[in-house]
C-alpha cells in the first residue's frame, strides 16, 4: 500500500521516475528514529521527573492516538465486539489465580501495600476480563462473546529507554478477549488474522512474517502438555488454512498458550511483535468459567486472546518510522494546510478551515507571515494536502490542490477538492488522490 504510485496503472515516465524518486526518500526517511522524529513533530515527549518509559502525548501525537482508537473500536464494533473499561488495578490474589504471579512476576511491578491488603498494577487485561465474563451466567447462545478494551497495563521494564516509545513501563494495549466454545476458535482466529490484516492495509504496515509462537523448554510455561498440544494444533491449522507463510518458533509462547504473532522489523531489522492471537485452555480453567450448553449443563469456554495493532506506543513508534512522519491522510494530525498566496486571501483561507473543520478534516492556515509559498510549501511537506489559493481561486472558490508526493493539480471547485479528500480520508486510504486527474 505504501507505494501505490508504482502500481497506478495510470502511470507516466515521469511519474515514475517520481515514483522512484519518492521511495528513495521513503528509505532514507525509515532510517529515522521515531524518539528523534516524534519530539521534532510534536508527538510525544519524556520527562526525567515523570521517568524512563513513561512518556507523554502532545496534542499532535494525540490527535494520532485517537484516530487510531477510534479505528479500532469502529472496527471491533463492525465485528460484533462489545467494549468494557476495566480498572488498572488488581489485588495480588486476583494474579496468582490467573498465574500471572508464579510464570510472570519479575516483569510485574512490585505489590503495593494497601489496608492489609497487596495490590499490583496490572501485567494484562485476560484476568479483568475473565472475572466480567464470571460476573454473569452465558448460555451457549450468546457465544463467541468478544470482550474489547483499550486499557492500560504495566510492565517493570528496567531498561525503560528515556524518549522512546518501544521500551515502555504503561501501556496502552488494543486488547480483546472472545470467550467461545471449542468449535467457534478457528473462526475466531481467522476472523482476527483477516481484521490484522485490514488494519496494516490501512495504515500501510508490511508484517516482516507470521510467527507461531511455542513454548520451550523451563518454567516459564504452566504445565498442562495435553492443553498446550490441543491449543497449537488449532493455531497451526489455522495458519495452513490461511494459506500465510509462517514460521513455528518454540520458547515464544504466553505462559497460558501458543499464539500467533505478526513480526514487524524496523529499518535496522530488528523485530518486534505488533499483533497476535492466541489460544487459552488455562485461564478458563483457572477462573472456572462456565456457560450452559443445549443439554443444560456447564461446559468450559475457551479464551482467545488477540490484539489487532499491539499497543499504541508500539505501534505509534513504528508508523513514525515507516512512514518518516508521513502519515496515511487519515491519520495525519494536520490533514490540509491552506496557503493563502498574499494577505488579501486570507478570508477565503480562514472559510476554507471552517468548511474542513466542519467536516470533520484537520486544516491549519499558513499565511504570508510565515514566509514566501515556497517556504511555507516546504514547512508542511509531511501534510499530505496543501491547498494554494491566489486572487483568481479565491474570486472563482477553487484551490490549486498539491499532494505531498510533489504532484500539484489544476485548480479545482474547492467544495469538490474537500468532498474527494473527505471520502479518501473515510475510506482511510493510504494513497493521495485518483492518478488520473493529476497533472
Ligand atoms: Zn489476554
Amino acid at each position: 500500500m505504501t507505494d501505490a504510485l508504482v502500481r497506478s496503472p495510470g502511470a507516466s515516465a515521469p511519474g515514475l521516475r517520481r515514483s522512484v524518486t519518492r521511495l528513495t526518500v521513503r528509505e532514507e526517511t525509515t532510517m529515522h528514529d521515531h524518539r528523534k522524529l516524534g519530539r521534532e513533530l510534536g508527538l510525544f515527549d519524556t520527562d526525567p521527573l515523570i521517568g524512563a518509559g513513561l512518556p507523554y502525548w502532545l496534542p499532535d501525537g494525540a490527535l494520532v492516538r485517537h484516530t487510531l482508537e477510534e479505528y479500532i473500536r469502529d472496527a471491533e464494533r463492525r465485528a460484533g465486539y462489545r467494549h468494557v473499561y476495566s480498572p488498572v488495578l488488581g489485588k495480588r490474589e486476583l494474579y496468582e489465580i490467573s498465574g500471572h504471579w508464579s510464570h510472570y512476576s519479575e516483569d510485574m511491578f512490585p505489590p503495593m501495600d494497601l489496608g492489609g491488603e497487596q495490590v499490583l498494577l496490572r501485567p494484562s487485561l485476560c484476568p479483568h476480563h475473565a472475572l466480567i465474563y464470571r460476573s454473569r451466567s452465558h448460555s451457549y447462545r450468546e457465544l463467541p462473546l468478544r470482550i474489547a478494551e483499550l486499557g492500560g497495563m504495566y510492565r517493570s521494564e528496567l531498561s525503560g529507554v528515556l524518549g522512546g516509545l518501544t521500551r515502555v513501563r504503561a501501556i496502552q494495549l488494543n486488547d480483546a478477549h472472545i470467550f467461545c466454545t471449542l468449535d467457534q476458535v478457528a473462526g475466531e482466529a481467522t476472523a482476527a488474522l483477516e481484521m490484522i490484516r485490514r488494519a496494516y492495509d490501512a495504515l500501510g504496515i508490511r508484517p516482516a512474517r507470521y510467527r507461531l509462537s511455542l513454548p520451550g523448554a523451563g518454567g516459564k510455561y504452566v504445565a498442562a502438555p495435553e492443553m498446550w498440544q490441543r491449543a497449537a494444533a488449532l493455531l497451526t491449522d489455522v495458519l495452513d488454512r490461511s494459506g500465510l507463510a509462517y514460521e513455528a518458533a518454540e520458547g515464544e509462547a504466553a505462559f497460558y498458550g501458543p499464539k500467533i504473532d505478526i513480526q514487524i522489523a524496523d529499518s535496522a531489522g530488528r523485530e518486534a511483535t505488533l499483533s497476535t492471537v492466541q489460544v487459552d485452555f488455562h485461564q478458563p480453567e483457572q477462573f472456572d468459567l462456565h456457560y450452559i450448553g443445549p443439554d443444560g449443563a456447564k461446559h468450559r469456554p475457551v479464551m482467545v486472546h488477540r490484539s489487532i495493532i499491539g499497543s499504541i506506543e508500539r505501534v505509534v513508534a513504528h508508523l513514525i518510522e515507516l512512514h518518516g512522519g508521513a502519515f496515511p491522510a487519515w491519520l495525519s494530525p494536520t490533514q490540509l494546510v491552506v496557503l493563502p498566496v498574499s494577505d488579501a486571501e486570507m478570508p477565503q483561507a480562514a472559510a476554507l478551515v471552517r468548511r474542513c473543520t466542519d467536516l470533520g478534516l484537520r486544516a491549519q492556515i499558513a499565511g504570508p507571515d510565515d514566509g514566501s509559498l515556497g517556504a511555507r510549501v516546504r514547512a508542511a511537506r509531511l501534510v499530505p494536502y496543501q491547498a494554494v489559493i491566489g486572487a483568481k481561486e479565491a474570486a472563482d472558490d477553487q484551490v490549486a490542490l498539491r499532494l505531498r508526493d510533489g504532484r500539484r493539480l489544476d485548480a479545482l471547485p474547492a467544495a469538490e477538492v474537500l468532498a474527494r479528500i473527505g471520502a479518501l480520508v473515510d475510506a482511510r486510504r493510504t494513497d493521495l488522490w485518483d492518478t488520473v486527474t493529476c497533472s
